[in-house]
């Protein structure tokens, strides 16, 4: 059996299509979306990621407004500009980079953006909502695992979920994300004691680990959908320096009922959803200025 591979790229353009549409009818509305972006430091992954969500948010018509900060930014200057973009109406999304250089308490940044305009959806208070099944913000990769396992008509509701994986940005909300769509959830991490048992019970099976090729076709149950989060450079062998999941692509697709490809899988929907979450900020803002102004 191979398994059917989802195009994250297919279905990223598909529905970044529909959020511009949405886009142009609020700017129609006189309210542009707009996305404020913050970098702090040099890190060159972080500055790839940044570059390509503004490149993102141009082409669906959302706005952009980036704000960078050297290394050794004083903490006090970035919460001041937090105040200023929480204070515009004008700004509907607030997204601060991360990781930020070790001056800064992370926590602290991320709890000083306004939770109306956290489409990361890292703000406790959007997590605790979320933890909740109450609308929030939510977070963009889990999201966007979501919203590709709906494209492929997988029923969640009743199935045994296993999520590889704990932090905060994937593991934890992957599994709150499932287990409010009625998924019985195991979350594994580096201190599970059999892992394969876990994982060869699941129905879904998401690995957000950041270990290259980890889970392999005999980890995985037949017929399984397999989600693999994962973004590793390979560092030796004879694909060195390309890119792959946590999971042995070659040895999984025989085995998995449905799969997704790294590149070209989870990765697309990530910006995906922040365009998404920034749209729905948007979409709000103007509700409640209609609502105000009595239309
Ligand atoms: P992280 O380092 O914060 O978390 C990794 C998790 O893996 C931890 O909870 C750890 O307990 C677990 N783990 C480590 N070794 C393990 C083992 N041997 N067995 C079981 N569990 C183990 O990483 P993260 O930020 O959650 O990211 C995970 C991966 O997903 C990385 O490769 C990252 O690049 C990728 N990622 C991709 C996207 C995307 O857009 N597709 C977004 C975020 C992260």
């Amino acid at each position: 059996m191979t398994a059917r591979i989802i195009d994250g790229n297919a279905l990223s353009a598909r529905v970044r299509g529909e959020i511009a549409v949405r886009a142009a009818a609020l700017t129609a509305r006189g309210v542009q979306p707009c996305l404020a972006v913050m970098l702090v430091g040099a890190d060159p992954a972080s500055a790839v990621y940044v570059r390509n969500k503004v490149t993102a948010c141009e082409k669906a018509g959302i706005r952009s407004l980036r704000f960078d900060y050297p290394q050794d930014a004083d903490p006090a200057e970035v919460m001041s500009r937090l105040a200023a973009l929480n204070a515009d109406p004008a700004v509907h999304g607030i997204l601060v980079q991360l990781p930020l250089p070790p001056q800064f308490d992370e926590a602290a940044v991320l709890e000083a953006i306004d939770i109306r305009k956290d489409v990361d959806g890292f703000h406790a208070e959007n997590v605790g909502r979320l933890s909740q099944n109450r609308e929030s913000f939510i977070p963009c990769t889990p999201h966007g695992v979501m919203k590709m396992l709906e494209t492929v008509d997988v029923k969640v509701a009743g199935t045994e979920a296993v999520v590889i994986g704990r932090s905060n940005i994937v593991g934890k909300p992957m599994a709150m994300l499932l287990t409010n769509a009625g998924a019985t959830v195991t979350v594994c991490h580096s201190r599970t004691r059999d892992l394969a048992f876990h994982t060869r019970r699941a129905d879904i099976l998401v690995t957000a680990i950041g270990k290259p090729r980890f889970v392999t076709g005999d980890m995985i149950k037949p017929g399984a959908v397999v989600i693999d989060v994962g973004i590793n450079r390979l560092k030796d062998g004879p694909d060195a320096g390309k890119l792959c999941g946590d999971v042995d692509f070659e040895s999984a697709k025989e085995v998995a009922g449905v799969i997704t490809p790294v590149p070209g899988g989870v990765g697309p929907m990530t910006i995906t959803m922040l365009l998404e979450n920034t749209v729905i900020s948007a979409e709000r803002a103007a509700s409640a200025r209609d609502l105000a102004a009595g239309k």
